[in-house]
């Protein structure tokens, strides 16, 4: 899940004015995965931040950024390091977990977490991010808190794709559509 103290240090990395950030309850007290000051806090960002404010704190999140897939996806831009970036989209499925990223015309990708129904939501997949599974029904967030997920991605990519990557876009959500999307974003090199 994303990090409270963590997005607050983005906020103010960000130039976003303090009294902005102080209307958020980014203090509130996150320890036993305490997903009732979340919710609310990604909430109002969505209010009172810009759509690339939004991008670019949650994009600094994730979960997951150690262990195997931290190692494959190194391992992964060692040994394609020489191939053209659409070379190496197109061997990502190679990666486990990694998906498999489409790449667009204007040379963004996207990737889309394939999911599982897990009894979460109604419909037929889930968020991938930690702990969500264990949420009492019902429960709504912006598609906002996936950024999360793109984090987590976002990562592990610029380490096997050896470039620096932005979030352009949350495309769509399990967390706002009852489970009926999936988790999906856009990246773009910058
Ligand atoms: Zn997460
Ligand atoms: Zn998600």
């Amino acid at each position: 899940m994303p990090s409270l103290k963590k997005m607050k240090e983005t906020m103010y990395k960000l130039e976003i004015a303090p009294d902005i950030i102080g209307q958020m309850g980014l203090d509130a007290n996150q320890t036993g995965k305490n997903f009732h000051v979340v919710f609310p806090a990604i909430d109002m960002m969505d209010k009172l931040l810009t759509k690339e404010q939004r991008l670019a704190v949650m994009e600094r999140e994730g979960c997951c950024k150690g262990g195997k897939r931290d190692k494959d996806s190194k391992a992964f831009g060692k040994e394609h390091k020489d191939k053209p970036l659409a070379e190496k989209l197109a061997l990502m499925n190679t990666v486990e977990y990694m998906m498999e990223p489409r790449l667009n015309d204007d040379g963004s990708f996207t990737i889309t977490f394939s999911g599982h129904q897990n009894g979460v939501h109604t419909g037929k997949t889930t968020c991938s991010c930690g702990g969500i599974k264990k949420l009492k029904q019902p429960f709504t967030v912006s598609s906002t808190y996936c950024g999360c997920c793109a984090g987590h991605f976002l990562h592990h990519y610029q380490n096997a794709l050896g470039v620096k990557l932005q979030l352009k876009e949350i495309n769509s959500s399990p967390l706002n559509t009852n489970g009926e999307e999936p988790c999906s974003f856009t990246f773009e090199t910058v």
